[in-house]
């Protein structure tokens, strides 16, 4: 089987929010999604999607998306798409790093693969638990009695994982607001409720201690990417006993290498865009498992082909290390396939179909910007 033509879509999706806020002052309205079609000499098809979450989130953007896709595309016309690392040799071989650029190519050949085998994609990550994967809320950055309510309002629909923005800066209202969002989000927890407090990277040594000193020990989060940078992270690690997760700083398996060798994490947010698809996020995963280390498995941001490989991915890793799912779906207002995950009581399942088990909605996808092949 040989790669014939790669096609690739783009797709603005609006923010379902209206405006989403995170540390530093970073507004989106919309993410602009790069969608990626690879066919066959045997006639199938295969999807995959890379939407960062804007410019300003990692250095990643949707332009460099395709102008990377440009750099790699005809390379792998004639190739074998279901030899996953030998395709990922070979796009590493034409383009150094830029991660996120692989991820729609690299999942697209992976629903090829399931397709092909006539499986589906979490049984060739290694095989489906049994689990309800538990979905977790994104609750952006606002007033704590917001905040509040956001989080009951997905409390009613059945999650049971939150995922808390903070990051305010000084003139805002500095450590001492994001205490009182803490405060206020953690009010009504309810028994078998996780809460990530992501600062998305956004806070010095100093105000994350700051911040720190001003909640009761007893509250029960997980910090997540308190910090910008490697030295920062270490440096609150040592003075605090509070659970840290990493996200932003892991964006290949060399950083979790990393991260166990320095012990400067108890686990990390997955997310496959960044990590540069599927073939890399697996080896992420079992890294993670030999480490002890939790996995929340996300991504950036996106639409129905992104949720599929995050659940497909998610479906595949041990109940005691997987944390949570997030639902980019939940995120836009723009469905760019159909995917048989419904949610019940916030939990969702990876699809039985074979490859990734969805159906692109074409009349979403527009025409190609572009045909490789
Ligand atoms: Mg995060």
């Amino acid at each position: 089987m040989k790669i014939k033509s790669i096609d690739v879509f783009q797709v603005d999706l609006p923010f379902a929010g209206g405006t989403y806020r995170l540390s530093g002052g970073r507004e989106y309205k919309y993410f602009d999604a790069t969608i990626v079609r690879i066919t066959t000499d045997e006639g199938l098809e295969g999807w995959g999607e890379s939407t960062p979450f804007g410019a300003t989130y990692i250095a990643a953007h949707a332009k460099g998306v395709r102008a990377g896709i440009d750099e790699i595309a005809q390379q792998l016309i004639g190739l074998d798409p279901r030899r996953m690392d030998r395709l990922n040799d070979i796009m590493d071989a034409n383009l150094a790093g830029h991660h996120h650029v692989k991820t729609a190519l690299d999942v697209a050949c992976w629903d090829i693969f399931g397709k092909s085998a006539n499986l589906p994609v979490c049984d060739l990550l290694g095989g489906r638990t049994n689990q309800k994967l538990p979905l977790i809320s994104s609750t952006h950055t606002g007033t704590p009695d917001e905040m509040r309510e956001r989080v009951a309002t997905y409390r009613s629909r059945g999650y049971r994982g939150h995922s808390i923005k903070i990051g305010a800066t000084e003139p805002e209202g500095g450590p001492a607001l994001d205490a009182e969002r803490i405060r206020a989000c953690l009010a009504d927890r309810q028994p078998g409720e996780y809460f990530l407090v992501d600062a998305n990277g956004g806070l010095s040594v100093e105000s994350a201690l700051r911040m720190l000193e001003l909640l009761p020990s007893a509250l029960d989060f997980v910090l997540e990417a308190p910090c910008g940078t490697w030295r920062e992270t270490l440096s609150l690690r040592k003075r605090t006993t509070r659970p840290i997760v990493l996200d932003e700083l892991i964006t290949s398996e060399q950083n979790i290498v990393e991260l166990v060798q320095d012990d400067a994490a108890d686990g990390i947010g997955l997310k496959i865009s960044k990590s540069g698809g599927l073939t890399r996020a697996r080896r992420q995963r079992d890294l993670c498992i030999a480490a002890g280390l939790t996995m929340s498995v996300q991504d950036t941001v996106g639409s129905d082909i992104a949720f599929a490989a995050i659940i497909h991915l998610a479906q595949t890793v041990p109940e005691r290390y997987l944390r949570c799912v997030l639902d980019v779906r939940d995120m836009v207002t723009v469905s760019t396939a159909e995917i048989n995950a419904p949610v019940h009581n916030g939990g969702v399942s990876a699809p039985a179909l074979p490859g990734l088990g969805i159906r692109p909605k074409l009349d979403s996808l527009g025409q190609p910007l572009i045909r490789y092949g």
